[in-house]
Formats: C-alpha cells, structure tokens, sequence
C-alpha cells in the first residue's frame, strides 16, 4: 500500500492517543505522539531552572536539548538529552507547562520540522492539535477528536490513578478547561478542526467504537487514493 498519513487532533482527554495506539498496530504503522514533544520541552526548562513565561530563554534552551523519538509497540518512547522521560512527562503539571512552551512561534516551528521528517519517509498517524491544520495539512485521513469536558476529565483521573497517582477531580476539570481555552485561543497554531476532518465525539461511545469509526474512514479514504 502507498505511504498514508492519519491526523488526529482534539481537546486533552479526548482519547486521541489510546486509539491512536491501537490504529497503529492494527495497521502496522508509526504513532507519533506530538505532545510528549512539548512536555519534553517543558520538563527540560523545569530542569534546567528556565522559567516557563520566559519565551527567550524557552527558544535558547532548545539548543541545549536533544530529543530523540522511538517508536514501540506501545507507542512511542521519548529521550531528552538520551534520558528515557516517557513516563516523567505525563503529569498534569508538565501537561499545563506543555501548553505554555506551545504557545511560542519557534518551539513551534522546530516540533513541527521533526514531526514533518518523521512522516515523510513511513505511514503515520499523528496526534496533537495542529496536525491536520499545519504539520500534515495533506494527510489521506483527518480525525477531529473530542468530548464533552466532564467525560475528559474523568478519563484523565482514571489515568492519572493508575499510575499511583492522587488526582482531584474538580482540579483536573478545572486545569483541562484552562488548557483547551489557552490551546483553542494562541495566536500560532491553535487548536481548530481542519475544514477536511471528520469530527467524531467520543462522549458516551467505548474506545472499540472509535477505533472502529477511524479504520472505516482510513479504509475509504486510503483506498480511494
Ligand atoms: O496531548 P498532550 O496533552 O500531551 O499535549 C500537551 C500540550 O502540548 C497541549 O495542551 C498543547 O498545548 C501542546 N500541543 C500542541 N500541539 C501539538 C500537540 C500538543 O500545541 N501538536
């Protein structure tokens, strides 16, 4: 088959990169996960002692740091600097750091390159919030994922448990909402369904229904090429 591209794009929570996992090993194909790229940035200048507000010092760090994506049979596994961070990234405070540093023009714009050479030479599919907009604006499949924020942030908690963690409900609802307002309303690349995707709610449907929804359109889509 013809090397093809799936976007998906969509709110915090939507469920974008469970099924986006579960497309790629149905199908045999890379899952690139764009938002452990910015919780990457964000977790170096944290460590680093950078604060996040300061966008000049944000833009000077990325000479410093070296990002490394794996693709795996679970998903991607991310290295900054050669230090494995998959799991580092994924609390909830990296995740607001995240939308910070994505607000910057040249964070941006050097996410964007990496994403674009790793589609270039392999079939993909791609979550983030600009994926169908900007970074694979002719893909065969565009997905636009989301949910009703209540849904979202029960599925956030769920997740956030099973690794141990304690999560309040009404905090993380609260920190979703403020991340979505900030993503949908930056001025680069906000967060908007490309006028060519598929919208799919994913509020009151099983993750095997979403699944099953992407492969009908990637089916359609991929064989009418
Ligand atoms: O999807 P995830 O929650 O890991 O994304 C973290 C943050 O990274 C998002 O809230 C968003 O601000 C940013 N992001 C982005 N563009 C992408 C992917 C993520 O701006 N393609």
């Amino acid at each position: 088959m013809k090397r093809f591209a799936i976007a998906v794009d969509g709110p915090a929570g939507s469920g974008k990169s469970t099924v986006a996992k579960m497309v790629a090993r149905k199908l045999g194909i890379i899952y690139v996960d764009t938002g452990a790229m910015y919780r990457t940035v964000a977790l170096h200048c944290t460590q680093e002692g950078i604060s996040l507000e300061d966008e000049a010092a944000v833009v000077a760090s990325l000479d410093g740091l070296n990002m490394r994506i794996q693709p795996d049979t679970e998903g991607q596994r991310i290295f900054l600097n050669e230090e494995d961070v998959t799991a580092k990234i994924r609390t909830a405070e990296i995740g607001k750091g995240a939308s910070v540093v994505a607000a910057y023009q040249k964070v941006r714009e050097r996410m964007v390159e990496l994403q674009q050479e790793m589609a270039r030479e392999q079939s993909v599919i791609m979550d983030g919030r600009d994926i169908g907009t900007v970074v694979l604006p002719h893909a065969e499949v565009k997905i636009y994922l989301d949910a009703d924020a209540e849904e979202r942030a029960h599925r956030r908690v769920g997740e956030l448990e099973a690794k141990g963690e304690t999560a309040d409900f009404e905090e993380i609802k609260k920190m979703i909402i403020q991340r979505d307002y900030n993503d949908m309303h930056r001025e680069h690349s906000p967060l908007k369904k490309a006028e060519d995707a598929v919208s799919l709610d994913s509020t009151g449907m099983s993750i095997e229904e979403v699944l099953q929804a992407i492969l009908d359109i990637t089916a359609e889509r991929v064989r009418e090429k």
